[in-house]
């Protein structure tokens, strides 16, 4: 069954298109993410989903709900964890929890079976009776996900869950979201501008531009567009010799010199290099040097928009900046 159905989906503030036509789907059970820079339109997405914010044109289906005709239904079925943190540190993670599942309106005994198994889940048991505010960032992370769960969600949205994390805490949290996406079964869409995240976590991703998707699959068939890995070889003496054998082989999908420099497009790179070494060593030319690069999401962002997301992300520091200081344009 899809958990979520979303169909030309769009999110107009006065002059800016934040989501634009947007159309997908995504069944019960999967993790799903959404990846692109800053200001791609997935925060506004999610928001769209969890009945925050009203779509200008479109619909989405949530759990079967209509998020525009049927927000109580879709609120009630649905757990967000929020791109900015807001827990109350003044509180202890079991009080933060609290509060929560009585504004769900959960009785006692129920609340407090679903709180000790929540903290459970994130690890928590033992922090759960010290004051917020002497939590790291990512306990608190944790704690946040465990408070999205308090409601048993059947749809779990997580915005940018692990920014500002650093990279040890921010692989944990990747476990308890794999973990909870595969033991309690809850379908997640989490989004993220981290390549390296997406490509752990999700089953399927949608790669986000400008409010538009540019693309969407399966990390490994996404990556697969790029046509393999690229082997670089790097030769002493003349390459056109070595150029022209290789141009005449089926397995090498693209080639391109820049000087010294060739560059091959193929697939499992790393058992065809003892064969390019011997065959560049019987036209009698050296071979210095070899890389085996694999593709990243980095190159698929690249390959589907022409700019890499650390581009994109300098690009809108640049207009956010320009805004600010009242000359940009909106
Ligand atoms: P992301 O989460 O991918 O970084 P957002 O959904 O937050 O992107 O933003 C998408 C675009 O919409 C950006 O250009 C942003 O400036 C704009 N935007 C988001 N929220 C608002 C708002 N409330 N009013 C005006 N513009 C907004
Ligand atoms: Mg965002």
């Amino acid at each position: 069954m899809e958990a979520i159905k979303v169909e030309n989906l769009t999110k107009r503030f006065e002059d800016v298109t934040a989501v634009d036509q947007v159309s997908f789907s995504v069944q019960q059970g999967e993790l799903f993410g959404l990846l692109g820079p800053n200001g791609a339109g997935k925060t506004t997405t999610i928001n769209m989903l969890s009945t925050l914010l009203k779509p200008t044109s479109g619909r989405a289906e949530v759990a079967g709900f209509d998020v525009a005709k049927d927000r109580d239904n879709v609120r009630k079925s649905i757990g967000i964890v929020f791109q900015e943190p807001a827990l109350d540190g003044k509180l202890t993670g079991r009080e933060n929890l609290e509060f929560h599942a009585m504004m769900y309106g959960i009785k006692k005994a129920e609340r407090n079976r679903r709180i000790d198994a929540v903290l459970k889940l994130v690890d928590l048991t033992e922090k759960a009776a010290v004051l917020v505010e002497k939590y790291s960032g990512g306990m608190k992370r944790r704690l946040e996900i465990a408070r999205g769960l308090i409601q048993q969600p059947k749809v779990l949205f997580l915005d940018e869950p692990t920014l500002g994390l650093d990279a040890q805490t921010r692989r944990h949290i990747w476990d308890y979201v794999k973990r909870l996406n595969r033991e309690n079964k809850v379908t997640i869409i989490l989004t993220t501008h981290y390549m390296e995240e997406a490509d752990y976590l999700c089953g399927r991703i949608a790669i986000m531009d400008h409010g538009k998707f540019v693309a969407l699959d399966t990390p490994h068939r996404l990556k697969d567009v790029l046509g393999g890995d690229v082997v670089s070889l790097e030769v002493e003496g003349k390459a056109e010799p070595l150029l022209a054998e290789l141009r005449t082989l089926d397995w090498i999908k693209k080639t391109n010199r820049h000087g010294e420099e060739i560059n091959l497009t193929m697939e499992k790179g790393e058992r065809r290099i003892p064969e390019l070494i011997t065959m560049a060593q019987q036209l009698g030319i050296t071979v210095a040097c070899v890389h085996l690069r694999k593709p990243s999401l980095e190159d698929v962002f690249l390959h589907f928009t022409g700019r890499t997301i650390r581009e994109q992300e300098a690009n809108q520091g640049e207009r956010n900046r320009a805004m600010m200081m009242g000359h940009g344009r909106r």
